[in-house]
């Protein structure tokens, strides 16, 4: 389904629930962290993989709400969305195991690959600061904010083990404490 027919349809529904249009962009209640796995990523770039590798999403944009780049294609801390984030549509970010987490979770990929090298400190603080502006806006836990992997049910190493999860846990409940 392209934006305008999404557009089209959802209108149309939320007409007729009414209590919907109010729900629907606040429910947010988790963010999962994600890598791309390669070095280089536009908006269209991802779509591209998207269309090839999740052919089966009625949905025709990224699966993540957000991409953070790394200077290759979008640039370094940029951050970027597809118009899934717009309408505030559920992700396709996890696996049918977690459905609660497409449903009602923020995908955050950043552009890279962190089982083979670290974290730029640039897109690290981008990452942090938007996952801190996500978290305020929609009061979401510190505990619901979790790399891919570390989600039961998922078997992958994304976002890659050299991922400082620990620190970036640590650092995203700053305010908290
Ligand atoms: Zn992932």
């Amino acid at each position: 389904m392209n934006r305008r027919k999404f557009f089209l349809a959802s209108s149309a529904i939320l007409g007729v629930l009414g209590a919907g249009a109010i729900y629907w962009p606040t429910r947010w209640k988790y963010i999962v962290v994600h890598h791309s796995a390669g070095g280089f990523a536009t908006i269209d770039f991802l779509q591209q993989i998207h269309r090839e590798r999740q052919s089966g999403d009625p949905i025709d944009a990224i699966p993540y709400h957000y991409v953070i780049g790394n200077g290759h294609g979008l640039g370094m801390g940029e951050i970027a969305s597809d118009w899934r984030k717009d309408y505030d549509i559920w992700g396709a970010h996890v696996s049918g195991n977690n459905t609660a987490r497409n449903l009602l979770g923020l995908g955050i990929c950043l552009v890279g690959n962190f089982e083979t090298s670290t974290v730029p400190p640039k897109q690290y603080e981008a990452l942090v600061a938007l996952t801190r502006t996500l978290m305020k806006r929609y009061n979401i836990a510190q505990e619901n904010v979790l790399g891919h992997g570390l989600i039961r049910g998922e078997s992958t190493k994304c976002p890659g083990s050299k991922f400082p999860f620990d620190k970036f846990r640590r650092e995203i409940g700053a305010d908290a404490a």
